[in-house]
């Protein structure tokens, strides 16, 4: 059932144009969000990367690559993640999202969390964590670095850590700490996926 409803919300996001100059293919495309719809992590950046646009993965080269290291250091692929962005589209020239796009793109976000429903969401950059917390008042907020809560009583648990951007202009101490954090997090939350007995064994 959420296959089918996954696919009919990514084909209106590819095909969607609610904002003024954006989903031009090529120049400020649309992609939806890429990865498994059952994975118990939702990352969610602030709007489609450039050379995301190419690939439709959010988070592909550039800060991605340090997101890279936080899932080899947890051993999961990027596929069994659920990664997207406040905003589906790529604002040109990289300006930030305007206030009507990440009110016109956010109701994707929501219905494509509304399928995952991910024990955890990751918010990456203060568009997610503005979206993210309004849109979810309920969920639990954890601290960063990442300490692991005392008990697993919320359904969802909101993170959000300093964007990989400015991490991956930091020294190696810095980077090596995000690295390590967000991993502790992200094996955290695999460890109570409600789906673990329903994914194939890697
Ligand atoms: S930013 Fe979102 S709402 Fe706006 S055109 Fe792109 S996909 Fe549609």
């Amino acid at each position: 059932m959420s296959d089918r409803r996954m696919a009919v919300l990514k084909a209106s996001i590819k095909m969607c144009g609610r904002c003024s100059g954006m989903n031009i293919p090529g120049f400020t495309q649309a992609a939806p969000g890429y990865g498994s719809e059952r994975s118990p992590v939702a990352v969610v950046g602030q709007s489609l990367c450039g050379p995301c646009m190419k690939t439709q993965i959010p988070f592909s080269g550039g800060s991605g690559l340090l997101l890279d290291r936080v899932f080899e250091r947890v051993g999961v692929a990027k596929k069994d993640l659920f990664i997207t962005n406040v905003v589906h589209c790529h604002p040109p020239d990289n300006r930030p999202s305007l206030p009507e796009e990440i009110a016109n793109c956010s109701p994707y976000l929501r219905r494509e969390l509304d399928i995952v429903k991910p024990v955890l969401v990751i918010g990456l950059g203060q568009d997610a964590r503005a979206v993210l917390t309004t849109m979810y008042p309920q969920a639990r907020q954890l601290d960063w670095p990442f300490r692991s809560p005392p008990d697993d009583a919320s359904p969802m648990n909101l993170l959000c850590p300093p964007h990989p951007a400015w991490i991956r202009r930091q020294n190696e101490t810095v980077r090596d700490l995000y690295v390590r954090s967000l991993a502790s997090a992200i094996a955290w939350a695999f460890a109570r996926d409600p789906h673990a007995d329903e994914r194939p064994a890697p």
